[in-house]
């Protein structure tokens, strides 16, 4: 058992794998680094980003960073271009990293990759509406939804503000994933960031639906995009309050270096919760579940120390 620098297990349920492909596809794509850097040093809690070289062995930077906090497996979104790159680095490091392959519906070979994701073992996919032109209830995005039941796999939704320059807030309403969730009631679907804004919305998702779970992830900023004044303390509160410690799943939402992992995420949301036990009653298993056992239940996940 690997017990983490906060003093519990720990399964980091969202992060991503970027590498020197990631960055080279930015920049092909006629991407701006200027622009990404500024984006980076005015809205992340990131000074500056390291850009990857083509030395940079990203697997093993992640599996010191887990070591050097303690942290059991951390769960990362994968693009294409990254995808052999991660396998590889799963195979090195057997247990500590859960895959979810990034799908775009617009894409023609979206299916094919949700098939891929389930035979190369990935734990889920990934998707983005808050950057597209259409309703994750399209009837187009169906077949991503039938394929990701066959395959077994965890559906994460990012909806909601967004640092991505794409975005779309009329297609980031998270109320737009209840058809779907209803149309598939054994497929699990898990919104990020508590629904990035759309808080509420998320909260009564809790109520309406049984296969609908919220990740924490991420320094959580759109708290200062709200009508009410909100604290991390206070978002754990209501949804703990909506949703029970079984539907609240960790995150930091970690991606570049030099930052590595957000352990200032970890130490302030474990903080958050502790601080609520006696409120809910709850105990070191209600810690488990949100901190651990949630998303191991969600993907079927096997942490090589089990
Ligand atoms: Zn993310």
């Amino acid at each position: 058992m690997v017990i983490s620098k906060v003093g519990t297990e720990v399964i980091d349920s969202h992060a991503h794998f970027f590498t020197y492909d990631t960055i080279k596809r930015w920049l092909d794509s006629g991407a701006s680094m200027e622009r990404l850097q500024n984006r980076v040093t005015f809205q992340t809690d990131m000074p500056k980003l390291a850009i990857p070289d083509e030395n940079w062995d990203a697997g093993q930077m992640w599996a010191d960073e887990l070591d050097k906090y303690g942290i059991t497996a951390i769960g990362m979104m994968i693009g294409e271009e990254v995808w052999d790159e991660f396998n590889e680095t799963r195979k090195r490091f057997p247990g500590r990293f859960l895959g979810y392959a990034n799908i775009d519906p617009a894409l023609e070979n979206a299916v094919d990759l949700v098939k891929r994701a389930g035979k190369d073992d990935f734990q889920g996919i990934k998707l983005y509406p808050s950057s597209w032109n259409m309703h994750v209830y399209d009837e187009s995005v169906y077949p991503i939804y039938e394929e990701a039941k066959k395959q077994n796999l965890l559906v994460i939704l990012h909806f909601g503000i967004t640092i991505g320059d794409r975005a779309n807030l009329r297609f980031g309403n998270p109320l737009d994933i209840q058809r779907p969730a209803q149309d598939f009631p054994d497929l699990n679907f898990m919104i990020a960031h508590f629904g990035a804004g759309f808080f509420r919305e998320v909260l009564m998702l809790m109520y309406q639906t049984h296969n609908v779970v919220m990740d924490t992830s991420g320094s959580n900023m759109w708290m200062n995009y709200q009508d009410v004044d909100l604290t991390i303390t206070k978002v754990f509160e209501r949804a703990l309050k909506a949703g029970a410690s079984c539907r609240v799943v960790f995150g930091t939402d970690s991606s570049f270096f030099p930052r590595g992992f957000r352990y200032n995420i970890l130490e302030e949301q474990y903080n958050a919760v502790k601080s609520l036990l006696p409120q809910f009653n709850y105990t070191q298993e209600d810690v488990d579940l949100i901190f651990r056992d949630n998303i191991i239940r969600l993907t079927g996940f096997k942490p090589t120390n089990d």
